[in-house]
């Protein structure tokens, strides 16, 4: 007996030590279990922050994104305290992206941000909108204290950038709304968008205060807009070409013409240049109508060649908008009209805006002089309204330059002003370029262009632009 009561002993013993064997290493699974899930749980946390981070936070400044911006944009509406919406937007981002690379790029982005956190304090928000536009939010009691800061933002970012050894200048268009709280917070972010766009075509640093009327000029530009694809891509005939000659002052004599777009709206009747070219330039849509009223042009003068009265062997100019200088297949297009019209190439000009052609030598001498071999000519039109560098204008392969019209209308008024265009003239001749007056509509001001030696006249005086039609019996007067 005694042996089988040890022989139960041992066996309880036996039983107790795994059951307290089995339970320690349940123990201890668990445990380690528990520590894989805490760690598993942290690091998922760890990745929700870095995500939030992210597709919170514009990656190359660290700044709040468009996201982030939207949380926040309802909360400050709800305080009901006055404050100001900026659309800050660098219309010439782009540009230095593709002339100047990624890396210094993204280095003016930087510097750019460096400078609006030095006029911001803690009670201003900034955002990063997308790769070239910023929104600040900052207390602002009124319109004009919004406006103030504005200002103050805008001197601050005009001022010249060193990066990489190269001084780059940026323009900003700031688009402001002003608001005292309450309201949705997409329309406020829209508001000063709206405002923004209302000044970004100028080409000039500018700031625009968000008014009611300028949602409906939006709505207005967009028809314009979609009605311009329909003129240009989907229905011929809506787009004509309208031909102005220039002629020689010494003896009236015709020496060439200037093309101008002309657009006949099925409905709204004639639209004229000055509404349209600017959202062709915005929308892209100058490369069509430059390749159409190019091509236009030159086989049409090269169809009045044959019957040209003795003597007469004029140009066509053809207006090329300073957007279209960094489009890659203006060169091309060059060729290709001058190839399917059979136009000698000496008689096709091309006329850039004096702004336009300052813009960046490097991009636009090479250009102008690949062009100038293809044996084209270059005109500096509006010549006066922008800002030239003397240095530049003589660097730059250009053979004319037409003096702007405004400066002719104003010629009689004043001795100064009568000064002013003969010393455009004097300048012109001193740089080996033919002078042309824009806008002459008098004989007194041809008697007076005469007496100051200017080369050639383009005006109503003479001629006001006519379609193509009419150019046949127009010549007839040459004979
Ligand atoms: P622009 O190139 O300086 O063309 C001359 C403008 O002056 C034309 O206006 C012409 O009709 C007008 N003009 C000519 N003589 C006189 C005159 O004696 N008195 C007055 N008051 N005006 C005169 P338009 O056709 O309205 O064109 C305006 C501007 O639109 C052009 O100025 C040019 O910058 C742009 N533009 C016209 N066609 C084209 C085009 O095909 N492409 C591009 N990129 N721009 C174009
Ligand atoms: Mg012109
Ligand atoms: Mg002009």
């Amino acid at each position: 007996m005694p042996e089988i009561s040890s022989f139960l002993n041992n066996v309880q013993l036996v039983v107790f030590v795994a059951m307290s064997a089995a339970l320690a290493a349940m123990a201890t699974g668990l445990w380690y279990e528990r520590r894989q899930r805490m760690r598993n749980e942290k690091q998922v946390l760890d990745l929700k922050q870095e995500m939030l981070q992210h597709s919170h936070h514009d990656q190359l400044t660290g700044l709040p994104n468009r996201k982030f911006l939207l949380d926040v944009l309802p909360l400050r509406l709800k305080e009901s305290n006055p404050f100001a919406f900026l659309y800050i937007k660098f219309p010439r981002a782009a540009e230095v992206r593709s002339s100047l690379g990624h890396d210094i790029s993204d280095e003016l982005t930087i510097a750019i941000v460096r400078r609006l956190k030095e006029v911001m304090d803690a009670q201003h928000f900034l955002a990063r909108l997308s790769a070239s536009s910023f929104a600040i939010l900052y207390p602002a009691d009124n319109p004009d204290m919004a406006m103030d800061k504005a200002q103050q933002i805008q001197r601050v970012l005009a001022k010249p950038y060193m990066l990489s050894g190269q001084e780059i200048q940026m323009i900003s268009a700031i688009g402001v709304r002003h608001t005292n709280g309450g309201g949705d917070a997409m329309n406020v972010l829209r508001d000063a968008e709206i405002a923004m766009q209302n000044v970004q075509h100028k080409h000039i640093d500018a700031i625009s205060v968000f008014e009611s009327s300028m949602r409906a000029q939006l709505e207005m530009r967009y028809e314009l807009e979609t009605d311009l694809r329909r003129a240009l891509y989907f229905e011929t005939g809506q787009m004509k070409v309208a031909f102005q000659p220039i002629v020689s002052i010494k003896d009236e004599k015709l020496v060439g013409f200037e093309a101008l777009a002309r657009w006949q709206h099925p409905s709204k009747g004639f639209i004229p240049p000055d509404k349209f070219i600017h959202v062709a330039e915005e929308t892209g849509m100058i490369v069509p109508l430059w390749n159409f009223i190019l091509t236009e042009s030159c086989r049409q003068l090269a169809g009045w060649l044959p019957f040209m009265p003795d003597g007469l062997r004029p140009t066509i100019a053809v207006n090329l908008s300073a957007t279209q200088l960094n489009s890659p297949g203006l060169y091309r297009s060059l060729e290709n009209a001058l190839e399917i019209t059979g136009l000698p190439p000496d008689l096709l000009k091309i006329e850039i805006t004096e702004s336009g052609l300052m813009l960046d030598y490097d991009v636009t001498g090479p250009l102008l002089e690949k062009i100038r071999t293809l044996g084209c000519s270059i005109s500096i039109d509006d010549f006066g309204t922008g800002y030239s560098s003397l240095s530049y204008l003589l660097r730059l392969p250009v053979n004319d330059i037409k003096v702007d019209r405004s400066f002719i209308k104003v010629m009689h008024d004043t001795p100064i002003n009568r000064e002013l265009v003969r010393a455009i003239i004097d300048m012109g001749h001193l740089l080996h370029k033919k002078v042309v007056a824009e806008g002459v509509e008098t004989a007194e001001d041809l008697t007076a262009l005469r007496a100051m030696g200017c080369d050639h006249a383009q005006g109503y005086f003479f001629c006001k632009p006519m379609f193509a039609a009419q150019v046949p019996e127009y010549l007839q007067k040459f004979n």
